[in-house]
């Protein structure tokens, strides 16, 4: 069991912006805290994304604290460009992120000790930021009948380009952005395409700006502090309107129908009695917190969620959670490995708090990562 002051788990664009904070602060890689990720390469969820995910289609990537993201080709996927730059980050800050390691439990150990049990090992830490993301908890919503289909049935998570759809007949289940864009790819060579959402999708025409932006991170602040789990983004924002998705609506690729009843062995059904046939359904419908692993720490609320303040857990004053509710963009993000260093060191410092905890009223964090906004890349990093 290695005693650390600190540790990072994930180092996806939360995790980093953390590290990068701690270090700023004094505290030094692989002494005073680790970072422990599992996937394979630097680029957090990032190199998941699909290889059509171009650059040019992510609008509202905001660099890492410290270092420009400069001159990236937009018509290089996501994947590439953003694992390429996180590994330069890495590198150019010796963050030492130790990978593929996974954490499999946080425990209440002794000594006031949080016990990190990872794959490679175990850490006794003083603090914990948790910096997990969302992509390794695909969200399925579960239909009658779901077992009993006879083609494939895939989360958008694993979209690998509309290739795999030529000629299919497919259903898109989901409102989001995942949702939209992926359709619109598989429209053009798919047999015949339909879309599903709960509710009809709202398109928001106009600029989204700082007022907007500060109104929709407010609604997911509002769930987290009252131990909700946090909202998908577009509920709050809506689906940004553009022009790819002005054309495909006029030609009614994005003409949208309600959920159906059931799926049945050969595509979904609805209660009156209508019936799409179906090769392919894909579920385009989300992600929920990866927390697992914080389960023996008994964070969460009877809602289900995790009662925040700022980045720390109202149950735990040494777990932060940082790109988690209101900071889960990677402007948030950013804010969020600040703030929750500069809590966490006064922890750790014993240092008397003035306000508790950081909250956006506090006169010390004028940017904290509910009202950080930059030319509204947040706006559009919440719209993405
Ligand atoms: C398709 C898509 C497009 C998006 N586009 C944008 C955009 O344009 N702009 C924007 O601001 N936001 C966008 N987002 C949101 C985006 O995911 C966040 O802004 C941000 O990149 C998430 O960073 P993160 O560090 O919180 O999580 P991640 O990037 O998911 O990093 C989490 C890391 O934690 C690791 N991890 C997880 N569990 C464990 C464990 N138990 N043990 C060890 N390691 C673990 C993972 O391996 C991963 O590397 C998009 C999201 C999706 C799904």
């Amino acid at each position: 069991m290695r005693k650390v002051e600190v540790v990072v788990i994930g180092a996806g664009q939360a995790g980093l912006a953390a590290a990068f904070h701690l270090q700023r602060v004094g505290y030094v890689p692989d002494r005073d805290f680790v970072v422990l990720d599992h996937s394979p390469r630097p680029g957090g969820a990032w190199q998941f994304r699909w290889p059509t995910l171009t650059y040019g289609k992510v609008h509202g990537m905001h660099a890492l604290p410290g270092m420009e993201l400069a001159d990236a080709d937009p018509r290089r996927p996501s994947s590439e460009v953003i694992g390429g730059y996180f590994d330069s980050y890495e590198r150019a800050f010796g963050l030492r992120v130790h990978r593929p390691v996974r954490v499999l439990a946080v425990r209440d150990g002794s000594g006031g000790r949080l016990l990190v049990e990872t794959s490679e090992g175990g850490y006794a830490a003083r603090a914990l930021i948790n910096a997990t993301g969302t992509w390794d908890r695909p969200f399925w919503p579960r239909f009658p009948g779901q077992e009993t289909f006879l083609g494939r049935q895939l989360h958008s998570s694993r979209y690998e380009g509309p290739e795999a759809f030529r000629g299919s007949r497919v259903v898109v289940v989901g409102g989001g952005t995942s949702a939209v864009q992926q359709l619109m790819e598989i429209a053009p060579v798919a047999a015949a395409t339909t879309w599903v959402t709960r509710r009809p999708p709202v398109f928001r025409e106009g600029p989204f700006g700082e007022e907007q932006g500060r109104a929709a991170v407010a609604l997911v602040e509002q769930r987290v502090r009252e131990g909700l789990p946090p909202r998908s983004v577009v509920s709050v924002t809506g689906l940004p309107m553009t022009e790819a998705i002005r054309r495909a609506r006029e030609s009614g690729v994005l003409e949208r129908l309600p959920m159906f009843e059931q799926v049945t062995p050969g595509g979904v059904s609805w209660a009156d009695g209508r019936d799409v046939e179906a090769d392919t359904i894909l579920y385009a419908t989300g992600f929920r917190a990866a927390i697992d692993h914080l389960a023996p720490l008994r964070l969460r609320e009877p809602g289900g969620g995790i009662r925040m303040g700022g980045t720390r857990a109202l149950r735990d004053a040494r777990v932060h959670l940082v790109g988690y509710g209101p900071s889960a963009s990677t402007i948030g993000a950013n804010r969020a490995g600040r703030a929750a260093v500069r809590d966490i060191r006064r922890l750790l410092d014993g240092t008397p708090e003035t306000q508790t905890p950081e909250s956006p009223e506090s006169p010390e964090s004028p940017e904290s990562p509910q009202l950080a906004y930059e030319d509204g890349a947040l706006a559009s990093s919440l719209a993405s």
